[in-house]
């Protein structure tokens, strides 16, 4: 059934959303928005357009504007526990951070001595870990980053620890693993795999930092999953080839926001945390929502 751009599946979906929130054109006039990111205490979004090779910022009421150019090709955005932007970077092949006084410190470009593929999605954990997967699609070719033949064997899921900063492959069974992140409680890890089969499989986190018994969450079509997050419930809004698909903690599709464009990657935002920002395609949509983020990051 459909209620103007939302579509109900399941009855669980009706508390998710106001009829009346329409979808609002943020910004046009990208070619590939990925990794959006809020920052609360600065009131401002940031996403890359990576095939564009910049990081744009979007102030409500103050417009638009290039945050980073030559961001190296930068993908995923998250920000860490004392909330620093962390990057993933297609074009220098690594992870960063960046600092209060704009400086970047590498947290991670390769592994067992081989360079990394092109890190896409970033997660940092409540004890200050790092999360990140490393697909190849920023080496494919030169749109989305440099062309180049992959080193590594496997695209993994990697784990830089806070103390030490080693990082270790926690997964490496993926096809190319996308967006990632953890339950609301951190108890689950979510992982979109974005080859074949296109799903998000989902882990036990172990006191931490170990991974078992990994299963199939749900299937995304059409499209593919690629990034996507939590609301406060534990319901998964992931992006998909038609808009936003909404999954209840059971795994259950139980609703969609339809987008007129292929959605890559959305953040919770807002002073409340209840504004959905949806990177897709050449641009920047957002919904108020009736659920709120599980965490603004
Ligand atoms: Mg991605």
């Amino acid at each position: 059934m459909a209620d103007g751009i939302y579509e109900i599946i399941d009855d669980r979906f009706r508390a998710l959303f106001n009829g009346s929130a329409a979808l609002d054109l943020i910004h046009t006039g990208c070619r590939w928005s990925e990794g959006p990111v809020w920052f609360k205490d600065g009131n401002y979004l940031l996403w890359s357009d990576i095939p564009n090779n910049r990081m744009m910022r979007y102030i409500p009421d103050g417009g638009v504007s290039v945050y980073r150019a030559d961001a190296r090709y930068s993908n995923g955005n998250t920000r860490d526990r004392q909330g620093r932007l962390v990057t993933c970077e297609h074009g220098a092949r690594r992870v960063t951070r960046t600092e209060i006084d704009g400086s970047i410190t590498v947290i991670a470009d390769s592994f067992e001595g081989k360079r990394l593929n092109s890190p896409n999605d970033v997660v940092v954990h409540s004890d200050g870990s790092i999360w990140f997967t490393d697909p190849t699609y920023g080496i494919q070719s030169d749109y989305e980053g440099h062309k180049a033949t992959p080193e590594q064997e496997t695209n993994n899921v990697y784990r830089v620890d806070p103390q030490t900063g080693a990082i270790e492959a926690m997964v490496r069974d993926f096809v190319q693993p996308n967006g990632l992140a953890f339950s609301p409680d951190e108890t689950k890890l979510y992982v979109a795999d974005s080859g074949s089969p296109r799903h998000i499989r989902v882990f036990d986190v172990v006191a931490g930092r170990t991974l078992a018994n990994g299963r199939v969450f749900c299937t995304v079509d059409p499209g593919l999953p690629d990034g996507f997050r939590f609301d406060i419930d534990g319901n998964l809004w992931t992006s998909a080839g038609d808009g936003v698909h909404c999954f209840a903690p059971d795994g259950t599709l139980i609703g969609k926001i339809l987008t007129p464009e292929r959605v890559a990657n959305l953040t919770f935002g807002g002073p409340k945390g209840n504004r959905l920002y949806i990177a897709a395609t050449s641009s920047i949509y957002a919904v108020y929502l009736t659920t709120n983020g599980a965490a603004l990051s």
